[in-house]
């Protein structure tokens, strides 16, 4: 097994000029991912499906950045058309002809979209998005779902986090996942008074297991905010493009008012984008909304190279042919030593969680075991696929998720 000591210095220097030296969910959370001891705090190189860490060892990344590297860590294609891009100019006075190339690309490529918005992250898509829904409608509620992660802007957030107003999230409402009776419940409550309903396109939330949309639900859905006047967003940063390349909406058989894109868009080229339908399309434009570095070329013409990869991969295909032989896999291969693993959501963003121990630990355990013999699962949230990933890599995980299985069953 692995041991960590360049990363742990350099996290006891980070600790001394960085908040909490590596801040939010990457750093080591105190009860939220494994141990510690179990996994190395800093990256130094990665390639195709794997990175290394700061000592040097190497693992096979299902978590691909939290979702950007979609095509592998340092694609050549995407980085050749980056450094041309690079070569001619990047942020400058007034933007690069290439954004509207990218912008007519997403147009022709997602099904939903009649403009493309650009920005940074993903957050800066689902903000703008509430913004849109409220000054289109002169409403102020939200409608939720419970469980839900949009980013960290206060209209985010809790109430009981720290640093967030009442008035941050006064006007968010929340119904559970798949509750079409809840819904329509709470736009009769609040008629007239919801500027949008935004939800991720299935629910890939944290610490459960992930769920699909049943049959007809976002259809019914769709059809409730064409009643009640309410702006239909679907947050597809984490799983757009890995889905459909049309749209995660088109996947589930419906057209979103506005979709929010960024991780996919770019192989780990720094972009986000709101697509949406003509009729937002004054709305939008009437906002006041902006950023240093939203305009910069190099992201555009990465993500020009990106897509147009995708589509001649048809890279969402791969992803659930790849990930459904994975997760099939590993659950036979926990069965073999008396587990039960339960793989839920996607295939091309499966999630993961051993059943036999309710608080968890034991899935933490065994995370950690793969983690520890250079194959990259986390605990407690969805992993990501790469177009770069072999039948040899697939192979060799599931080689050391055996060996895990087997560490963890003996402790049992
Ligand atoms: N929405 C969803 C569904 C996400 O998964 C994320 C990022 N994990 C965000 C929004 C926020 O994106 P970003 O971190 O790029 O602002």
């Amino acid at each position: 097994p692995f041991t960590y000591a360049k990363s742990l210095e350099a996290f006891e220097r980070a600790r001394r000029v960085i908040p909490a030296g590596i801040p939010g969910h990457q750093g080591p959370t105190e009860g939220c991912y494994i141990p510690r001891d179990a996994y190395p705090l800093f990256s130094s190189r990665a390639e195709g499906s794997r990175f290394w860490d700061l000592d040097g060892n190497e693992y096979l990344d299902y978590m691909c950045g939290y979702g950007p590297n979609v095509l592998g860590y340092g694609d050549p294609v995407v980085d050749a058309a980056a450094r041309r891009q690079t070569a001619l100019e990047d942020v400058v006075t007034i933007p690069s002809s290439i954004m509207v190339d990218l912008a007519e690309l997403l147009v022709d490529t997602v099904a939903s979209a009649d403009w493309a918005f650009f920005a940074k992250n993903g957050g800066d898509t689902t903000t703008l998005a509430v913004m849109t829904a409220r000054a289109a409608t002169l409403r102020k509620k939200v409608v939720f779902v419970k469980g839900y992660y949009h980013g960290v802007a206060p209209w985010t957030q809790k109430l009981d986090y720290p640093g967030v107003l009442e008035e941050d999230v006064a006007h968010n409402l929340s119904v559970p996942w798949n509750d079409l009776d809840a819904l329509e419940a709470t736009f009769r409550e609040h008629r007239g008074e919801i500027a949008a309903f935004i939800s991720t396109p299935y629910m890939h939330g944290n610490f459960v297991d992930n769920e699909l949309p049943a049959e007809g639900y976002w259809q019914g859905v769709r059809r409730l905010c064409d009643e009640h006047g309410v702006v239909l967003i679907m947050d597809d940063v984490r799983a757009g493009w890995r889905l459909d390349l049309a749209g995660s909406d088109r996947h589930y058989g419906i057209e979103a008012d506005l979709l929010c894109f960024c991780k996919a868009i770019g192989n780990g080229y720094n972009l986000a984008a709101l697509t949406g339908r003509e009729s937002l399309r004054e709305t939008v434009a009437s906002l006041t909304y902006t950023g240093s570095y939203w305009m910069s070329a190099v992201p555009f013409a990465a993500s020009i190279a990106t897509i147009t990869r995708l589509k001649e991969l048809d890279a969402p295909a791969m992803f659930r042919r790849v990930g459904s032989e994975l997760t099939a896999g590993l659950v036979e291969s926990a069965a073999g030593h008396g587990l039960t693993l339960v793989a839920s959501g996607e295939p091309a963003l499966f999630y993961l969680r051993i059943a036999d121990d309710d608080s968890l630990d034991l899935h933490q355990r065994w995370v950690a075991e793969c983690v520890k013999r250079g194959v990259w699962f986390t605990s407690h949230h969805n992993h990501f696929l790469n177009a770069s990933l072999t039948s040899a890599d697939v192979r060799r995980t599931l080689e050391i998720a055996d060996e895990a299985f087997g560490v963890v069953a003996r402790e049992r």
